[in-house]
């Protein structure tokens, strides 16, 4: 079984700032290095000095970019923010988009993939208004045992003032209003280094990045600025959009915004309440990541047996005879009542319910 404990949840909060921290001292530094490799914005948008030598994978092997690659580039920025409308993206868009245009890996395995076999657990752990801290397990060949993803949800100021009108005795509210939040854009940022050098940059062009911003093109890694998201991204993605836990977390959250006096709210889980969790789920099946062309399939797959069930039932019914009439038939088979006698009460005018009455006497 793979270990699902995810450590110490106190102090998670400053692990996750260090971590950022360390990252953004890294980017600073390279940028600042003098033989910096990095494709800044400028040069994408064509300021580019040839006596720059730089290195792309567009096209298959490493060779030194072009002028004639930096339009590709641009090309291909259009082409990954068309897939993004406005402020953010809602976490069934980033599952949906991982499945459909997937950025391959090493192997053949897609981010998606390595979410489903990999990343099994992904838990909400502290939220400060719009920001919800989740911890994620780290893949088998990590050099970390964990990983943290922060999600930001847009809509919070919205659901706040929905929940302006209700009373803190309304229990259905909070939770209601979480289950509405979950379904809204959000912006997300990850640990990792996936999502360092693949998919931050696609974050920041696309406004869905609650991260530091990330302007250098990925010219080696994602020149064709493929995918979305990393595996722990994914599997939180999974989570918020579908499982109970985040749910009554956002929804305890959102109790705490209904009664606050400035429309401000901060949640976070106690180490026994993970702990418990922990147990719960160690003999429960991981949710399955599912794209909504595998929902669609499966309600399709669902009102078919539905039909068909009804179908059945409907056969059954016209199949099955009153019940005089059973009782009638069993009656002449067994000898009980003649076919003549049924003949001449028939005749005086008995129904066959009173026939029966009276084969029960
Ligand atoms: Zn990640």
């Amino acid at each position: 079984m793979v270990n699902l404990w995810l450590g110490k949840l106190k102090g998670h909060i400053s692990e996750a700032k260090n971590r950022a921290k360390a990252d953004k001292l890294e980017r600073e530094a390279a940028e600042k290095h003098p033989n910096s490799i990095i494709l800044t914005k400028r040069e994408v948008q064509g300021e580019w000095d040839a006596s720059r030598v730089l290195v792309t994978t567009i096209g298959g092997a490493p060779r030194p970019i072009t002028t004639n690659d930096l339009a590709q580039f641009r090309h291909n920025m259009r082409m990954a923010q068309k897939n993004f409308n406005g402020d953010g993206i809602t976490a069934r868009q980033v599952i949906d988009l991982a499945s459909s245009k997937p950025m391959p890996g090493t192997g053949s395995d897609t981010d998606i993939d390595r979410a489903r076999k990999q990343i099994t657990m992904a838990v909400p752990v502290s939220a400060f208004n719009n920001e919800v801290r989740f911890i994620t397990n780290a893949g088998p060949d990590s050099e970390v045992n964990r990983h943290h993803v922060l999600v930001r949800f847009n809509a919070f100021s919205v659901a706040a003032n929905k929940l302006m009108a209700s009373t803190a005795k309304e229990r259905r509210d909070p939770k209601q209003t979480a289950n509405w939040l979950r379904k809204q854009k959000l912006a997300f940022d990850c640990s990792c280094g996936r999502h360092r050098y693949w998919f931050r940059y696609i974050s920041t062009i696309g406004n869905f990045n609650a991260g530091r911003k990330e302007m250098g093109f990925p010219k080696i890694r994602n020149p064709n600025l493929k995918g979305v998201a990393c595996k722990h991204v994914l599997r939180v993605m999974s989570e918020v959009e579908s499982s109970t836990s985040v749910l009554n977390f956002l929804a305890k959250h959102m109790e705490k915004l209904r009664d606050s006096q400035d429309n401000t709210a901060k949640h976070r889980i106690k180490q026994k309440e993970h702990d418990d969790e922990i147990k719960k789920r160690a003999n429960s099946r991981v949710n399955t990541i599912k794209t909504s062309e595998q929902r669609a399939a499966e309600r399709k797959r669902a009102k078919e047996r539905e039909s068909l069930h009804k179908k059945a039932k409907q056969v059954k019914r016209i199949e099955r005879k009153p019940t005089a009439t059973r009782r009638i038939e069993a009656a002449l088979a067994s000898g009980k009542l003649s076919a003549s006698d049924l003949e001449v009460l028939r005749r005086i005018g008995f129904t066959d319910k009173q026939v029966a009455e009276k084969l029960k006497g």
